[in-house]
Order: C-alpha cells, then sequence, then structure tokens
C-alpha cells in the first residue's frame, strides 16, 4: 500500500546507509541507473535491506541511450570499486534499468555497459516499473523528471499500463538558468541545486515546468489518472509538485528525495 511516509523512510534509511554492512542479511544485490545526469549505484541485502549508495555526475547517457560506452563502464567500474572497498565485500549480482520505450538495442547497451564493469546482471527493469517497486501505487502515473528526459508511467491496479518518455528534463532548465545568467552550463547546474537560489531558480524555469505539465497532460489523455507521483532528480526543485499540480488540477505528491527512488526500486528488482 502507498504511503509518502513508507517510501520517505526507505529513502532516508538509503541516505544515511543505516545497516551496518556487517548486519547485511545474505548476498548484496546492486541496483544501477546510468542516467543521462547522473550515474547512481545502490546496494541492498538479500532482506531489501538498503546498504550503501554511491553517484557520480557523468554525461555517458543522453536521451536514454549510451553514448560513450567505454567511459559509462569506466566510471561504473570506479564505482563498484568505491562501495566495495566500503563494505569490504566483492558484488557481483546487479539490475539494471532502461528508460520507458526504448528499442532492444538500447536495454542491450545499458546491459553490456553493467556487465563490461564486472556485475552479473539478474535483470533488466524498466525505469517506471523500478520506481514503483518503492512507491506500490495501485493507481496514478508516475512521473520521472530526470536530467534529459521526462518519464511518464500509468500504472492500473499496480500494473504499469502505458509509458512515454520525452526529451525534456533538468538539462533544459539548467540551460535556460546559463542563458538567463550569462553563465556556463556547468555554473548553472551548480546554481540550480543549491537550496537558497530555489525561489530564484523557479522563476527561471516556470515556463519549462509548465512544459513538463503539458507533457503530462498530453500523455495521460484518455486514462483516468486521480493522482501523481514525481520522482527524478529535477524533482528535487523545491515547488515543482505545486506548480504541476495547479496546471493538472490533480493532486501531485513527491517524497523527500526523489532523486533516490528509482535507483532503489532497480535494486530491489534483482
Ligand atoms: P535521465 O533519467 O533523463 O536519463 P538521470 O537519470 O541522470 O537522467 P536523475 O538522476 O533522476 O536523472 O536527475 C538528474 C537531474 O536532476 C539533473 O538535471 C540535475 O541537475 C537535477 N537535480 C539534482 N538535484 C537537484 C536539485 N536539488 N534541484 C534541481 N535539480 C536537481
Amino acid at each position: 500500500m502507498f504511503t509518502m511516509e513508507k517510501v520517505n523512510k526507505a529513502i532516508a534509511r538509503l541516505e544515511k546507509c543505516m545497516i551496518n554492512p556487517e548486519n547485511a542479511i545474505g548476498d548484496l544485490y546492486t541496483g544501477i541507473d546510468l542516467g543521462t545526469a547522473y550515474t547512481v549505484l545502490t546496494v541492498i541485502d538479500s532482506e531489501g535491506n538498503p546498504v550503501a549508495v554511491t553517484y557520480r555526475f557523468a554525461q555517458v547517457v543522453r536521451d536514454g541511450v549510451v553514448v560513450d560506452f567505454t567511459g559509462a563502464t569506466r566510471i561504473l567500474r570506479e564505482l563498484k570499486a568505491e562501495l566495495e572497498e566500503k563494505l569490504n565485500r566483492e558484488l557481483e549480482k546487479a539490475a539494471g534499468a532502461f528508460p520507458p520505450d526504448t528499442g532492444n538495442s538500447t536495454v542491450k547497451a545499458h546491459f553490456y555497459v553493467c556487465e563490461g564493469a564486472g556485475f552479473e546482471v539478474i535483470n533488466m527493469v524498466d525505469e517506471p516499473t523500478a520506481a514503483n517497486n518503492v512507491l506500490n501505487i495501485e493507481n496514478g502515473a508516475v512521473v520521472d523528471i530526470g536530467g534529459g528526459t521526462t518519464g511518464i508511467a500509468i500504472i492500473q491496479d499496480g500494473k504499469v499500463v502505458y509509458t512515454a518518455d520525452e526529451p525534456t528534463g533538468g538539462t533544459h532548465f539548467s540551460l535556460v538558468i546559463a542563458g538567463a545568467r550569462h553563465i556556463s552550463f556547468e555554473e548553472a547546474e551548480d546554481f540550480k541545486k543549491r537550496p537558497e537560489n530555489q525561489k530564484e531558480v523557479m522563476l527561471m524555469v516556470k515556463p519549462v515546468v509548465q512544459k513538463v505539465a503539458s507533457i503530462i497532460k498530453s500523455k495521460i489523455r484518455g486514462y483516468d489518472v486521480k493522482s501523481i507521483y514525481l520522482v527524478g532528480g529535477t524533482c528535487c526543485l523545491e515547488g515543482i509538485e505545486k506548480v504541476i499540480e495547479n496546471e493538472l488540477h490533480i493532486p501531485t505528491f513527491k517524497p523527500t528525495d526523489p532523486l533516490l527512488v528509482t535507483p532503489l526500486g532497480i535494486a530491489l528488482s534483482c
């Protein structure tokens, strides 16, 4: 049963790695999220307890497609080694993920990057299904606003019945900020994420948030969507849920750290 409290608890445990690695039960499983902006690794034990998380800003994937195979494999190897040192255990079994609505070749590319980094890939899952492993929504729409794209999944009776992925995400927010403030993309990325800048950022990017809302509106047309659940790093932006709710007139929820929902759900799909 969905409660935002349960979701927030799982994420808080993941962020603080409350489980001492020495208390991890059974085998460890790694969820691998190769994103447009971040590559995220999450580790759970055989009972689903979060054990560790690490991530790095890396532009090795664009619009869900691996554009730098060698770079992606290297970064993943490095993050794997970092976690193995921290946990003092080898990480073998893993699950990877792919954006909804992507072809077989994209799924294969994500698979080979994970395998090339030394993992035994036991599952590949689409991102909305992974997110719903954490949210456990019976009915509603999961909207994943990431770095490069916005993924939309409609859930009915606990099952994903429709998915769409559109190339608008946090990268576009940063481009708008860079233009408005005459700063580089990297500076805009940094500016956007600082808590003290959130109100100013929202003033600049509101039209892009409204565009995202109009994308959601067009994709959910024809479905009886009574609630929207936001995940993905871009939803960290303060007040984004209110703008989307105002545009769509549908109750809109987001967990405390929407960036970590999908990565945790990928690990849970192992
Ligand atoms: P995609 O799903 O499109 O492949 P991704 O998996 O890299 O991309 P996420 O990791 O979910 O996407 O989110 C990354 C995006 O979140 C980046 O654009 C980043 O700038 C943005 N982001 C992260 N933290 C914040 C924050 N506090 N405020 C606003 N945006 C943020």
